[in-house]
């Protein structure tokens, strides 16, 4: 087995359960290593950390599965996410669920989520995808499913050396199927939807508003195929519009909206929301409610401050639209945008609009997307509902 030894002044975050060493942070390597090969991993003073799968032209070199000398084959993956399945069980998402949350579930860059009898997976690092039949057969003996659906087609991907794809890893199957949330149906669309097809982070969010919407009048932005939307109109609104800028969410919003019978109360309409939000807010439309949901506006450090930005203006935005004594429901899917930072941003957004806020809700993922304390990037949903007033 190929070894490698840490530097002597390597980060805690290892030794204290983080499973990234970097390839800065190797001093050596025993052997010919390939992507993929299970390598043991040591500390400088010759003490097992661990073991895991390498990469040497990835910038993370070895992503570990174990701090353990047991085998890694295919009842290794087994045991990983029948464990994680029993989780699920125990808190409640079983339906549908993110079933593998990569780090989060000891199984690195291996995601798979659950929309009640189909699969969908994404396996991001070469180590990992090397697995991939061994984790197919897994989810067939556990959960007999349906189908199992391959969303590989994501650049993070070329880091690794792998190419993007997306197909089946089952017989084939009709890629729209339909899923129950909280009393309504949605469409997934496995095959062309975004990321896995659907935001299943969100579920309990979706649910938490509930009562600030009713016979409220509802902006939503950034709606997607109009999960949050439907829910208000399910949970009383008066009328609520929702706005994104791919016309195939917006077909997506308005079959779904059909499919719960509420097209009558709730509708789509495919636009750019920054424009929108400056042209309305400046006209001085109002509603009772606005929602923000965007997409992780910066994957690398960089931009965070363009990113805070972003957030600082929409929400700036969306705070004017709202009536006195109306409602902010705004997330951030950033995960290099803590917790802290989001709120601060709120906090000034608020003080430029000149409102006052109180804080309702605040909320990360739904919990079958379990955060790790100690691995920020786990923690990366925030979900904020403030009531608004004028000053
Ligand atoms: N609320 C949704 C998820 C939203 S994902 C849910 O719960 O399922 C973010 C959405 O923002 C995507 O659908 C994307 O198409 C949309 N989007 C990105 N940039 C946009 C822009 N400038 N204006 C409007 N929508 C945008």
């Amino acid at each position: 087995m190929i070894k490698v030894y840490l530097k002597r002044k390597i980060a805690n975050r290892i030794f204290n359960g983080h499973p990234w060493v970097f390839g800065n942070e190797a001093e050596r390597i025993d052997g010919n290593a390939n992507p993929g090969d299970i390598v043991d991993v040591f500390y400088n003073d010759g003490r097992f950390c661990g073991r895991g799968f390498i990469n040497p032209k990835s910038q993370i070199l070895v992503r570990l599965l174990t701090r353990h000398k047991e085998e890694i084959n295919e009842q290794f993956f087994y045991n990983r996410i029948n464990k994680a399945w029993n989780y699920r069980k125990k808190i409640g998402y079983t339906e549908n669920c993110r079933l593998i949350f990569g780090e989060a579930d000891e199984m690195p860059a291996l995601i798979i989520d659950k929309f009640n009898d189909y699969f969908v997976i994404q396996t991001l690092a070469y180590g990992m995808d090397v697995w991939k039949t061994a984790i197919v057969k897994t989810l067939q003996e556990i959960f007999n499913p349906k189908g199992i659906y391959e969303r590989n087609d994501v650049p993070v991907r070329e880091l690794e050396g792998l190419p993007q794809q997306k197909g089946f890893l089952s017989a084939n199957f009709d890629t729209n199927i339909i899923i129950n949330e909280n009393g309504l149906k949605f469409y997934v669309d496995i095959e062309n939807g975004q990321k896995t097809g659907y935001f299943l982070d969100q579920q309990d969010n979706r649910k938490s508003i509930k009562h600030i919407v009713k016979n409220a009048d509802v902006l939503g932005v950034f709606t997607y195929t109009g999960t949050f939307e439907i829910h208000a109109a399910y949970y009383g609104a008066k009328s609520v519009l929702g706005l994104d800028i791919s016309e195939h969410a917006v077909a997506q919003a308005n079959k779904n909206a059909a499919l719960n019978g509420l097209e009558n109360i709730v509708r789509f309409e495919a636009m750019n929301a920054f424009d929108v939000l400056k042209k309305w807010s400046k006209e001085e439309k109002k509603y009772d409610v606005v929602m923000l949901d965007p997409p992780a506006f910066t994957k690398s450090r960089e931009n965070i401050q363009k990113a805070i930005a972003g957030y600082k203006e929409i929400n700036l935005r969306g705070m004017q639209l709202i009536k006195n004594g109306g409602f902010l429901v705004t997330s951030s899917c950033t995960n290099l945008v803590p917790p802290e930072m989001f709120l601060h941003t709120i906090e000034l957004a608020a003080k430029d609009a000149r409102k006052k806020i109180r804080q309702v809700v605040f909320n990360a993922q739904a919990s079958d997307h379990p955060i790790i304390w100690g691995m920020e990037n786990t923690n990366y949903l925030k979900f904020l509902i403030v009531e608004v007033c004028d000053k």
